[in-house]
């Protein structure tokens, strides 16, 4: 067939339709990505500048406790050395005791961090203290400070594990110091008690959040003071902890996010250790409590986040749902536009194209001729005596005998170009591009044979079987021509053919006259 019924180029929606259909899906899918990466990187963000800002207000808690904790234990240091110098150069008779007394009581009730101070002979007894009465007891021999001075020659400050005091039950830190004679021997030991509760106190001054902790150590994990006070962890060892195992050894000071093995908590430590004291302080700040505002903030960004994505995404379902749907009313529409297409383009009886269809082509066929300078045929068609048969066998008869005719013109048109045509009643045009009038002339006898092999009776014709006659015209077109006096050659050939005696082909000859090329088979 020459002229293809339905373009496939005419019918852009088709080939678009899908690509439109996953470009809706990717950009949706694209959009509500989007919003969640940007809320991601947002939330990412704040939560990063809330633990930056947490670790600079944990440093400065650090340096602040340190800070506080280096004067507490340099004012006793202070004192200490003072009276050891005092204690060394005049000794420590029974003459001495009384302003030795005064004085310690003095020192005491200038530094309010001070629960008392006490001086130890060589045998670890009271000797004199900043109280009234001397403790009764069997003195303080067995104490870590005091076998610690008595062992080593060092001047310098000690500070011990915080202890009860013999005197008052009060927790005290103990900073202590040697006590020599003139020849540098041992004469016994100084004590600085510094209250417990001060620390506490100052702990408490701090605004941390419930499950935060505040605590000073010595630097060999021996727990001095801690918020909040628990008594039975009072000089228990954090040796074993991240800080002294994993941060203390690499930076003297630093942050540091811990997961307790206790509660599970983690908490973003900070720790300090001292330069003049072997101390340890650290604040911590449970990761909650500082994500706090943040987590607010998530939830609801994330809320509102979510039901931006439902409704893009319904609204996408429901868009792509209606593409589809258009998609669907398009694509039949398009099988309806179709069907009248060929409606309109074929004959219903036959199948045949129609005239409508013939001269479409025979526009198209015209024009590629003229260019192609190929020759173009034409093959009309008559049935021989088809009056009659009507008259013997009825009209329906006839229909059948008409389909049965075309059936037989189609099966002789081999090439995709040809056009097979109910022209009109019971006649019959095959249009032939690119072919010349001998080969019109072979496709119109194997058409007349094709028909008379079919072997329809018919009693009215003088040869007892339907045939048919056929007239034959051919051309080169020039681009100038005329379709009806194209129709018209090949309709005298047909006429000729009749005139001749039926039941054969004509040919109409190139220059315009009649040639009877008679081929009949009878
Ligand atoms: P000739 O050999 O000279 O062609 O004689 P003829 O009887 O075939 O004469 P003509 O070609 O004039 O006959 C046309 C007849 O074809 C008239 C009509 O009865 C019949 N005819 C036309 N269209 C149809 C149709 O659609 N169905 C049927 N059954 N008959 C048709
Ligand atoms: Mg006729
Ligand atoms: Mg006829």
């Amino acid at each position: 067939m020459p002229i293809p019924i339905h373009d496939s180029h005419h019918a852009p929606g088709a080939l678009k339709r899908l690509p439109l259909l996953k470009a809706s899906a990717f950009f949706i899918a694209a959009v509500c990505l989007c919003l969640c990466g940007l809320l991601y990187l947002q939330l990412e963000q704040s939560r990063r500048h809330d633990l930056a800002l947490a670790e600079v207000a944990s440093s400065n808690l650090t340096r602040a406790m340190a800070q506080q904790a280096e004067d507490t234990f340099m004012k006793a240091d202070l004192v200490l050395t003072s009276l050891a110098d005092w204690i060394q150069a005049d000794g420590y008779d029974s003459i001495q005791l009384p302003r030795l007394q005064k004085t310690f009581a003095r020192r005491v009730q200038t530094l309010h961090q001070l629960h008392g101070i006490f001086l130890f002979d060589k045998q670890g007894q009271w000797v004199v203290t900043s109280f009234q009465d001397l403790p009764r007891g069997s003195g303080v021999s067995d104490r870590e400070y005091f076998k610690f001075h008595q062992q080593n020659v060092s001047s310098l400050a000690h500070i011990g594990p915080a202890i009860r005091s013999r005197e008052n039950g009060e927790w005290i830190i103990p900073v202590t110091k040697r006590v020599n004679d003139k020849d540098g021997n041992f004469q016994g030991v100084l004590l600085a008690g510094i209250k417990m509760a001060y620390f506490d106190q100052f702990f408490k001054s701090f605004n941390i959040d419930e499950q935060g902790s505040m605590f000073l150590a010595l630097t060999d994990g021996t727990l001095l003071a801690r918020r909040p006070f628990v008594e039975s962890q009072i000089g228990t060892s954090l040796a074993q902890g991240s800080i002294f195992q994993k941060h203390l050894p690499g930076a003297n000071s630093g942050n540091a996010m811990i997961g307790s093995v206790v509660d599970g908590t983690v908490r973003l430590y900070g720790y300090r250790q001292l330069e003049a004291y072997p101390l340890v302080v650290s604040a911590a700040s449970s990761k909650d409590a500082i994500l706090k505002d943040w987590y607010a903030t998530a939830f609801q960004s994330s809320v509102i986040v979510a039901l931006v994505v439902m409704g893009v995404g319904l609204f996408g379902w429901v868009f792509i749902h209606q593409v589809r749907d258009g998609g669907r009313i398009e694509a039949d529409l398009r099988t309806a536009q179709e069907a009248l297409e060929l409606i309109a383009t074929h004959d219903s009886l036959t199948g045949l194209a129609n005239r409508r269809l013939f001269e479409r082509a025979l526009d198209i066929e015209f024009g590629r001729g003229a260019r192609q300078a190929s020759s173009l045929s034409l093959v009309m068609l008559d049935i021989d005596f088809f009056k009659r048969y009507n008259d013997t066998y009825g009209h329906v008869a006839g229909d059948h005998c008409l389909a049965e005719v075309a059936r037989a013109l189609k099966s002789c048109c081999h090439r995709k170009a040809d056009l097979a045509v109910r022209y009109g009643g019971e006649e019959f045009a095959v249009l032939l591009p690119d072919t010349d009038i001998h080969g019109a002339l072979v496709i119109a006898e194997q058409i007349r044979r094709s028909v008379m092999d079919k072997n329809i009776t018919h009693s009215g014709s003088p040869t007892g079987y339907v045939t048919v006659s056929l007239g034959c015209y051919s051309f080169v077109p020039t681009g100038r021509d005329s379709i009806e006096v194209f129709i018209q050659r090949a309709d005298a050939a047909l006429y000729q053919a009749k005139h001749s005696g039926r039941n054969r082909s004509a040919v109409l000859s190139m220059d315009g006259g009649v040639e009877a090329l008679l081929r009949s088979d009878r």
